[in-house]
């Protein structure tokens, strides 16, 4: 089973995934947990380019298409073969948010994305899609990008570059639960707000529910 999470920054994304990982290991399943980019050697190497923001002068295509090189290397030599042992995959990011990071709010034309992901891809797609939904202010709050007092939920007035952040934002969940919608065999929507252990009790009873399919 092959299970990918999704959503923006903030989220809760690692913790649930942490979570989910140790309670399917303790129940006797074979668990791989891994992170986009990165994943695998060659993969972990492209990560640190685009990450170190070495290929950001060469634009955002190409920042895409290393995205895309790392995911083939992380299909290829870790996905894959773990699914194929039987194992469960649960991977902490994936397609959608290329979809939705280069795609969307990079500007980058969709079908140039969905090129980029069936050849990176190459027939592995998540069986199941998590994706954490929280509004916009909350997500960047608990990312600890703004200050300590938003976090409180006490008023303060969002200067510009934040007020341009929450936008970005909000429009990458927009993006996330549009592709929800439109993929609704694959894709559930999670309310992030909520306390960590409900959530992380939803998570482990819709991918039983997918393991017994
Ligand atoms: O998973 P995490 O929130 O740590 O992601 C780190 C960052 O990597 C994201 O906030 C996003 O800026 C970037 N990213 C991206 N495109 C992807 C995956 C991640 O821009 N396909």
């Amino acid at each position: 089973l092959f299970v990918s999470f999704e959503g923006g920054e903030g989220a809760g994304k690692s913790t649930q995934i942490r979570r989910l990982g140790e309670a399917l290991k303790a129940a006797g399943h074979d668990v791989v947990v891994t992170r986009e980019p990165g994943g695998s050697a060659g993969a972990e190497a492209v990560r640190h380019v685009i990450l170190s923001g070495a290929a950001e002068p060469f634009g955002v295509r190409m920042e895409a298409m290393l995205f895309a090189a790392a995911r083939a290397d992380h299909v290829r030599a870790l996905i894959r073969p773990a699914l194929a042992a039987g194992k469960v995959v649960l991977c902490d990011r994936f397609i959608d948010s290329s979809r939705v990071y280069q795609g969307i709010t990079g500007d980058l034309d969709p079908v140039f994305i969905e090129r980029l992901e069936r050849v990176a891809i190459d027939g592995v797609k998540p069986d199941l899609t998590l994706i954490l939904d929280l509004p916009a202010a909350e997500g960047l709050a608990r990312a600890g990008r703004r200050s300590a007092a938003a976090a409180a939920g006490q008023a303060v007035s969002p200067d510009r570059f934040e007020k341009e952040e929450i936008a970005v934002h909000e429009t990458r969940r927009q993006a996330f639960l549009a592709i929800a919608a439109a993929e609704p065999d694959r894709c559930r929507v999670l309310d992030a707000a909520r306390d960590e252990a409900t959530i992380a009790e939803e998570i482990l009873q819709l991918v039983e529910a997918s393991l017994a399919e």
